[in-house]
């Protein structure tokens, strides 16, 4: 086993905590019981927040509805806080289905500002419903027993909570080191890169967001079943704050971070709350006051959190993951000469500008089709017509007989088309072995409860193998486990090409990959396309560097200012004297 700082601090905590109840005075043992009951909040917040990039303010709320689901369950309806659990998790994940559906679709502070309607929304049900007992909320809450064992006490419930604490952070941890966890990793910085890889980003979002709101459910079931009894104020916005707080200052995306942060939140409150009253009668507002300045300062200063500057001290050393002798099963590729691609009249505009001008062109499989052109001409616009990354106006798209004009973008990646980008998106704190990985997204099948429960292991093994052979056909197997963003920019070029083959795809679109690269390393490039052709890959090429692409090419589309100028053989499109004029001015 490898010892490490990490292994070393992780078995300390979890020594203290199991000592605890038994040394430390009742009112610490309350204080870590509630900081425990926030951690589970905060480390959903980290997961949709910090790791995600969706903020939400609401979340006090959804605590609520797994409170109030459960409370009311076990007094009015007399069920077992057992069942109350089951209640309050389907009622708050329900919720957070129907909440996601209707508001995760939304772009920029949209969002944040729906979770800022939904929370108040949700906190003045429970002041209002009768049923709920309005503002006196519910009391004689019974406490959770287990096997007959009451933990009516707060030094027995102590345990329930760290226990379901450490479940909590380590299924989460597994998560996000899964095929699942790159994508929602992958989520910050973008869409269209993830979508390109056949990832549905809005799938993701709504499935942690339910993930979090689950966690913020059984934090209101401890919490309830603690107090017994429920009242509205709890669940309004201002928690709602500390509870990104908490995130925030523990390292938004780091798990251990959202233990750390509702730590130094709750004990900061608890310290704030004997402080406050000599400075001002106003104490409730004055916190509102001092933890906004917190917010602010950490937004400012230290995103990274606690988590961040531990880091400083003691690196992180990522291991080299297991990988299996087999990666995983290739597709069978058409035939070569089977119709491919076909465009069909498709229009592109931007606003006034015309694009994409009713350009039509194929291409079979086991061919290298160049798509030349002027800056602006509109290569990369039709690159993004043919990937799904933009609609088209008109016209039509036919990839391998199937219509992929309206499709998707995720969908038509599925298909078998892997795409690299004229200004590089990769995930630059992600290493260059996890941003392959991504390329397999679209080959491996494992979900969130396998990952989880680590239950894709074997799966996880052969993708693995499969991005290291990846990486290392393009020479940068050396580097797996450096950042994305450490490399120069023609070796992130050089990366996204090894993403793309990763997918194992029937066609691949490369949008000027030898920009920036020096010679050897285009000559490289050059010998590794052929490759492939002789795979049976077909590639579509936008690029600059006419040497490179005349060696390379079977055909040529040349475009200009939106219309497709000339098409054939590279020495053809050479001699044609259109092409001289616009493109080549006269000087071929
Ligand atoms: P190329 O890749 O051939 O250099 P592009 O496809 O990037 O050309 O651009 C074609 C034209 O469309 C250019 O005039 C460009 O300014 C315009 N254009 C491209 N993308 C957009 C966009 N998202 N919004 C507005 N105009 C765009
Ligand atoms: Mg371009």
């Amino acid at each position: 086993m490898r010892l490490s700082v990490e292994r070393a601090l992780l078995a300390v905590s979890v020594l203290g905590l199991a000592l605890a109840p038994l040394v430390a005075p009742p009112f610490s043992i309350t204080l870590l019981n509630y900081i425990g009951i926030s951690a589970l909040v905060a480390l959903g917040l980290v997961l949709i927040t910090g790791v995600g990039g969706l903020t939400s303010f609401g979340q006090a709320a959804l605590v609520g509805v797994g409170a109030y689901t459960s409370a009311w369950a076990t007094t009015a309806g007399g069920l077992s806080p057992w069942l109350g659990l089951a209640l309050a998790l389907a009622a708050t994940g329900t919720t957070a289905w129907l909440l996601g559906a209707a508001t995760l679709r939304l772009q920029g502070h949209f969002l944040p500002l729906s979770t800022i309607a939904w929370g108040i929304g949700i906190y003045f049900l429970f002041a209002n419903i009768p049923g709920l007992g309005q503002h006196d909320g519910l009391r004689n809450v019974p406490a959770i027993s287990v096997f007959g064992y009451s933990l009516a006490s707060n030094g027995a419930i102590f345990y329930l909570i760290w226990i379901i604490v450490g479940v909590a952070l380590r299924l989460t941890s597994n998560l996000l080191s899964s095929r699942q966890g790159r994508a929602i990793r992958g989520l910050r910085g973008g869409a269209t890169m993830l979508a390109s890889l056949g990832v549905n980003l809005y799938r993701i979002r709504l499935v942690i967001f339910v993930i979090a709101a689950l966690l913020a459910a059984t934090a209101g079931w401890l919490y309830v079943h603690m107090n017994r009894y429920v009242s509205p104020s709890p669940f309004e916005i201002r928690p709602s704050i500390e509870f990104l707080l908490m995130a925030m200052v523990g390292g938004a995306s780091s798990i251990f971070g959202a233990v750390i942060g509702a730590a130094t939140v709750v004990l900061l409150k608890d310290r704030l709350q004997d402080v406050l009253p000599y400075v001002s009668k106003n104490a409730a507002q004055l916190e509102i006051v001092v933890f906004s300045v917190l917010l602010i300062v950490l937004l400012q200063h230290a995103r990274g959190g606690v988590v961040s500057l531990f880091r400083r001290w003691v690196p992180a050393t990522p291991a080299m993951p297991r990988s299996a002798a087999e990666g995983l099963s290739r597709r069978t590729l058409p035939p070569a000469g089977t119709p491919l691609l076909e465009v069909a009249g498709v229009l592109r505009r931007f606003g006034g500008l015309v694009a994409v001008n009713d350009v039509s062109f194929a291409m079979a499989t086991g061919e290298i089709l160049g798509l030349i052109g002027p800056n602006g001409a509109g290569k990369s616009t039709m690159f993004n017509l043919i990937t799904g990354a933009l609609p088209s106006n008109a016209g039509r798209i036919v990839f391998l007989g199937t219509d992929v004009t309206r499709l998707r973008q995720d969908r038509i990646a599925a298909l078998g088309v892997a795409r690299t980008f004229q200004h590089v998106k990769l995930r630059p704190a992600m290493t260059l072995l996890d941003n392959v990985l991504l390329g397999t997204y679209v080959r491996t099948r494992a979900g969130f409860l396998a990952g989880a429960l680590h239950l894709d292991r074997d799966e996880e093994a052969r993708a693995t193998s499969e991005a290291m052979r990846q990486l290392d056909r393009v020479g940068l197997a050396a580097q797996a486990l450096h950042l994305a963003g450490t490399l120069p920019l023609g070796n992130q070029r050089v990366l996204e090409v090894a993403r793309a083959l990763a997918a194992d795809p029937v066609l691949i679109v490369l949008d000027e990959p030898a920009a920036g690269l020096r010679l050897p390393e285009k000559e490289a490039l050059a010998k590794l396309l052929r490759s492939l052709r002789a795979d049976g890959i077909s590639i579509l090429l936008v690029e600059h560097d006419m040497e490179f692409v005349m060696g390379l090419v079977d055909r040529l589309v040349v475009m200009d200012f939106g219309t497709k100028l000339a098409e054939g053989a590279p020495a053809a499109v050479r001699a044609n004297a259109r092409v001289q004029e616009a493109y080549l001015g006269g000087v071929a």
